[in-house]
């Protein structure tokens, strides 16, 4: 007879018991003397809920893996980008109200120097045809690759 300070002979084999790693001999063992020794049943209990708390865990962290794919959420993208448009946009155009009336004061002011005038809107038309080149380079890049970010 054991008494509870002795670990049982099996309690080293619940684990295996639980696993079904053990011979059917083995295992018969476990069983029958799982019958008779209350404190191998809490044992096992005890080793059982660890296991289903392991494996909660191990649900968890899976779930903590698929968050890459939560940031790629594609509405959430979509949002991001129309926000982000909307703000280039807004940008663009208070910018280039106040550009416009400062060259139209420039151009049209006979008081400048008329090479100066047009040195002014040379710049101007340079500025807008590299930016209508960007722009165009960078919706020929979203055509080709319509998931990649969109970076300005
Ligand atoms: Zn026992």
């Amino acid at each position: 007879m054991q008494t509870e300070q002795q670990p049982c002979a099996v309690a080293e084999e619940l684990s295996g018991y639980l696993d079904n790693e053990l011979s059917q001999q083995e295992q018969q063992r476990v069983m029958i003397h799982l019958r008779n020794c209350p404190h191998c049943q809490q044992l096992l209990t005890e080793m059982q809920a660890m296991r289903t708390d392991m494996k909660v865990a191990v649900h968890v962290s899976a779930d903590t893996r698929d968050l890459p794919q939560i940031l790629g959420d594609k509405p959430a993208r979509w949002l991001g980008l129309l926000g982000w448009s909307a703000l280039i946009l807004g940008v663009l155009l208070v910018a280039s109200f106040f550009f416009w009336e400062l060259a139209v004061d420039l151009v049209t002011n006979a008081s400048i120097p008329w090479w100066v005038r047009f040195g002014i809107a040379g710049l101007y038309l340079g500025l807008l045809g590299l930016f209508l080149m960007v722009l165009r380079q960078r919706l020929v890049a979203m055509k080709t690759d319509k998931y990649r970010k969109v970076k300005l």
